[in-house]
């Protein structure tokens, strides 16, 4: 039939432009998916699944209309004490974190609008801790899943508010965020050190999920032993794609590998559980007996292999754009 035939002849010449144009560009992304699945090892399945398998829609959380809130049994958990002063108060998918010091509570990142009352303020004083005494509350970076808890703990408590510049000027366009925008505050900076009390928190500017992204290095402690956790602010590629948001992005990890291996960090955290498990490490360090190894704590090089896998599945996508 003249008409399947012209289809057929139509299909095997999509596929034939298809595959000379991928062509010169599938080796390269083979090899860097290899090089990410061997950096991943056993340690980081959710972040080799979501950055190099599971394609990302090009926009970021929270910055849409208005949305259902949904089910408080999908998403509530309870909260652990994950290190001696080291507080874990997030959802099931999202992480936030209050770091106790002897001047008050760091608290990192702020959950959905939803989830910041009984997660935050109802966990920590679960957890015997007053949410009165938040004194600074950084946020990772300007998506709803991450800030919409902001401004009641800036508005009720006086907390100060540190976020990467780019993504104040972010949230400030756009007024309709559930829960609020923040007043300005603090303008968070490359290197910063954020100290209160005994204890502080220094800024690694990453940009890359967003211009203002602000990653973290900080101490806690594990019964008593210090140890360095490196806290990555942004991972996803919900991005706009081009070539060189990626080449930003991969930078950035770069970076934050090196700021990790100076400050000999053996804990990866992240903001969401899927790429760090946090809610699941949360259960685990309440099972956790005498003499048993912390289940955050990471062996060797495994810190400077997460950051490996998150930019060699950058390069893979990177690598893709050429194949469209
Ligand atoms: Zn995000």
């Amino acid at each position: 039939m003249p008409r399947a035939a012209k289809l057929i002849k139509i299909i095997t010449a999509a596929l034939l432009a298809a595959s000379s144009l991928t062509a010169s560009a599938q080796p390269a992304v083979d090899e860097h998916l290899s090089a990410a699945r061997k950096a991943a090892g056993t340690d980081f399945p959710g972040t080799l699944a979501r950055l190099c398998i599971v394609p990302d829609a090009p926009t970021g959380s929270g910055t849409g209309g208005p949305r259902p809130i949904p089910e408080r049994a999908t998403w509530y958990a309870e909260p652990a004490r994950m290190f001696d002063n080291l507080y874990w108060v997030g959802t099931k998918i999202h992480s936030a974190w209050a770091l106790q010091t002897s001047g008050g509570i760091i608290l990192i990142d702020t959950l959905y609008n939803y989830a910041v009352e009984p997660e935050i303020t109802q966990g920590l004083a679960k957890m015997g801790l007053n949410p009165a005494t938040i004194k600074y509350v950084i946020i990772s970076h300007a998506h709803g899943d991450h800030d919409e808890g902001a401004k009641l703990l800036q508005d009720r408590y006086g907390a100060k508010v540190v976020m990467g510049g780019p993504d104040w000027d972010l949230i400030e366009k756009n007024p309709n965020i559930p829960g609020g925008v923040p007043k300005r505050d603090i303008i968070g900076t490359d290197g910063q050190k954020l100290t209160l009390g005994d204890t502080s928190v220094t800024l690694v500017s990453t940009p890359g999920h967003t211009f203002g992204t602000l990653s973290m290095i900080f101490t806690v402690k594990d019964r008593g032993r210090p140890l360095t956790v490196a806290y990555s602010g942004g991972t996803a590629f919900n991005f706009p794609k081009d070539a060189a948001r990626y080449d930003t992005y991969i930078a950035s990890q770069k970076k934050m590998a090196e700021a990790a291996k100076a400050a000999g960090a053996t804990i990866l955290m992240s903001n969401h559980s899927e790429f760090d498990d946090a809610w699941d490490r949360g259960r685990l360090a309440r099972l956790r007996r005498a003499g048993e190894p912390h289940p955050y704590e990471l062996a060797n090089d495994a810190v400077q292999r997460y950051f490996t896998l998150t930019s060699e599945c950058a390069m893979a996508a990177r690598e893709k754009l050429a194949t469209r």
